[in-house]
């Protein structure tokens, strides 16, 4: 087809009047999928703030409208409230697929994954726009090989609480990749690995925000396990500018996004408490099943290819969510009559 790829195919001239200087290039139309989430509305205000049209899909099942508040009324921004699940037709450049239940507690309860990804193929070969997979590093499963590189293929239980998320994503890589293969979809593969920052779900279970939100609300932190397990953590400005340059870049992917410093539970717990509340306790509690011991990324492809790292460490990344999670849990308190 000869409308195939980025090239600006459906951009307006201009609804605004006017075109940022930086943009040596056409503006292009961009759906985000879970574009009211926490990582799509960081990533919507950084393509609205370069001067593209954002349309972003999102049922809301964990995303929340006070994420792209902010932008109601911007002329290059819309907001569809619609699941993924169900087709849908628009005319776009881009598509970044970010709509999933991706938090434990949530993701067991929807097929979002593999239904909303065949979608947005679908929608991405109809329309010749280019389209990114946010998979994850999860899809390496409980890794025999440390740390990750995008070689390896993963150590995954297909039964478990936890595969509906790993295989999800396996299998939502695969319907990219034969989109790609059969019908010569522009595609992009992302591996995310565990990301932080303001706007985070308060409540989801993640590592950080529940130790984030424990100390702020003078409750002992939660540690699974032995608290020994590890984890890389990434600062959410990071992992956007990755997906940004592997979006515009030449290259399908799969490419790790993380950040490579790697913490115990138990090391992110004492962080927690130099930036939080020195006397913030801990609380042992057992671990779930399947739970990986180790993830940390190799990012060596992403370092040369899309010359693409991380900027921000922990110890930096995390009081830039602590205001937020502060305001957001004492608005919580006061509807609480608190
Ligand atoms: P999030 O829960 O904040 O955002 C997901 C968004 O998708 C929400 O706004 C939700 O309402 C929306 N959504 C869910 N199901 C939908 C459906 N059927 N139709 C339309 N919208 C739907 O999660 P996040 O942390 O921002 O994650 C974004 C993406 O990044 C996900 O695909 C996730 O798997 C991936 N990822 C995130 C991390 C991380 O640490 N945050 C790590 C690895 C991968
Ligand atoms: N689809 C969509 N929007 C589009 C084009 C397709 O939601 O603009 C959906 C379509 O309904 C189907 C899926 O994407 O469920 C895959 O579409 P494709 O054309 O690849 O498959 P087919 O319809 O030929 O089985
Ligand atoms: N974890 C923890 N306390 C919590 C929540 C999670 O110790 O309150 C542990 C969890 O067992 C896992 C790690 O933190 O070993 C990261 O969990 P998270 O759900 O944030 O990310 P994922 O397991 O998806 O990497």
């Amino acid at each position: 087809s000869s409308n195939r790829g980025s090239q600006g195919i459906f951009q307006r001239r201009s609804v605004s009047g006017r075109v940022p200087a930086d943009l040596g290039r056409r503006r292009l139309r961009i759906v985000v999928t879970g574009g009211a989430g926490f990582v799509g509305s960081h990533l919507v205000d950084k393509l609205i703030a370069r001067g593209d049209e954002v349309i972003v899909i999102d049922n809301f099942f964990t995303g929340r409208k006070d994420n792209l508040v902010h932008l109601f009324g911007n002329p290059r921004f819309e907001l569809i409230r619609h699941d993924v699940v169900e087709p849908i037709l628009l005319e776009v450049d881009q598509i970044y697929h970010l709509a999933c239940p991706a938090s434990p507690v949530h993701y067991k309860y929807n097929p979002t994954n593999v239904m909303g990804t065949l979608n947005m193929l679908g929608l991405a070969k109809r329309v010749g726009a280019r389209f990114l997979l946010t998979s994850t590093s999860e899809v390496y499963g409980d890794p025999l090989e440390h740390p990750q590189k995008e070689t390896y293929w993963g150590n995954v239980n297909p039964i478990g609480e936890r595969s509906c998320y790993d295989e999800g994503k396996r299998t939502a890589e695969t319907l990219t990749m034969d989109y790609h293969r059969g019908a010569g979809v522009e595609v992009r593969i992302a591996r995310i690995f565990n990301t932080y920052g303001p706007r985070m779900c308060l409540d989801d279970g993640r590592v950080v925000s529940n130790f984030v939100a424990q100390a702020i609300r003078k409750q002992p932190m939660t540690v699974y396990g032995d608290g020994k397990q590890t984890r890389s953590f990434q600062y959410v400005s990071d992992l956007v500018d990755g997906l940004v340059a592997l979006m515009g870049g030449e290259h399908v992917g799969p490419f790790n996004l993380g950040n490579p410093g790697e913490f115990t539970m138990l090391e992110l717990a004492e962080v927690v408490k130099t930036v939080i509340d020195p006397s913030a306790s801990i609380e042992f509690r057992p671990n779930t099943a399947d739970d990986p011991h180790k993830r940390k990324p190799d990012i060596g492809r992403a370092k040369e290819l899309l010359n693409w790292e991380p900027k921000i460490s922990l110890k930096d990344g995390l009081p830039l969510m602590v205001s937020d999670f502060r305001n957001r849990i004492l608005n919580e308190d006061e509807g609480k009559g608190l």
